[in-house]
């Protein structure tokens, strides 16, 4: 058993690198991807223990990016992992991570203004002592359950922090294509994360985002029917993508998503799946 998307308190995760490791061992999960947010923090902490504990690690991030709009002027948005199973990237890549860190910074700063104009007493520092390091609006969205104003985090959502929410800030991201190209440059492979979220169809722009260099599609996912699964295995055939899985596992955030597994065994993603993603870097 493998996974490869899960996050840590680096970026929105409960769990720190240390503890994702050794929680990973005792799933008996062979290889563990880790994939925050924009950092690849969790990795680098984590990098000790895997080795201690002899599960395989593999380097990986989850950019938020932007990818056009849709026919009534939505912003449509886009996850992007990105793989970096044979090298490390360097430094010019975690150059850009830092500047996407800061854009969401300046987000956070905002979106904790939005809410005090609303009458809400939420701080920045309160949603921040939740987070480790990568503060994001799940960690708003606790301030604001433990002080009462909502009942759950997807009410939070929905009634302050999502799109459509009164306090909606939106984060000035990269763009879907940019962020392909950046990974693709510090040697990794990208890769199109639970394309079954978009609220956009993926199937009419893969052709296109695969000549903007993308090389692989999440297509096990814990937000997947086995339906989608099965479309979205025969989308990478047809468009010659590389497969990739996890179960984007966030702990607290997330509780129904079990690390390996998904939600009620609805992820197994193939061992081969890594090994073609290591064969993919050797043949470059
Ligand atoms: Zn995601
Ligand atoms: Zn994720």
């Amino acid at each position: 058993m493998i996974d490869l998307h899960v996050h840590t308190t680096e970026s929105d995760g409960s769990l720190t690198p240390e503890e994702i490791v050794r929680a990973a061992r005792e799933a008996g999960l062979e290889a563990l991807a880790i994939a925050d947010h924009d950092t690849l923090g969790g990795y680098d902490r984590a990098r000790a223990v895997a080795e201690q504990v002899g599960l395989d690690l593999v380097c990986a991030v989850e950019i938020s990016t932007r990818f056009g709009r849709s026919a009534t002027g939505r912003r449509r948005s886009a996850h992007l992992l990105g793989y970096f199973p044979a090298e490390l990237p360097g430094a010019a890549f975690r150059a850009w991570l830092c500047e996407l860190q800061a854009r969401r910074q300046q987000r956070n700063e905002r979106l904790a203004q939005r809410l005090q104009e609303l009458g809400l007493e939420v701080t920045l520092a309160e949603a921040s002592a939740l987070a480790r390091r990568l503060t994001g609006r799940v960690h708003f969205a606790r301030v604001l359950v433990q002080k009462g104003y909502v009942n759950s985090i997807p009410e939070a959502f929905r009634l302050y922090l999502g799109e459509g929410g009164k306090a909606y800030t939106p984060l000035e991201k990269a763009t879907l294509e940019e962020a392909i190209q950046r990974v693709r440059e510090a040697g990794g492979i990208p890769s199109l994360a639970h394309p079954g979220r978009m609220s956009w169809d993926v199937s009419e722009v893969l052709g296109e985002l695969r000549a903007a260099g993308l090389m692989g599609i999440e297509a096990y996912s814990s937000e997947h029917s086995p339906a989608q699964t099965a479309m979205y295995l025969e989308l990478a055939r047809a468009h010659d993508l590389l497969v990739t899985g996890g179960s984007d596992f966030h702990g607290d955030g997330k509780p129904a998503v079990r690390l390996g597994t998904g939600v009620n065994g609805n992820v197994c993603v193939p061992r081969r799946v890594l090994d073609e993603l290591r064969a993919a870097c050797a043949r470059r």
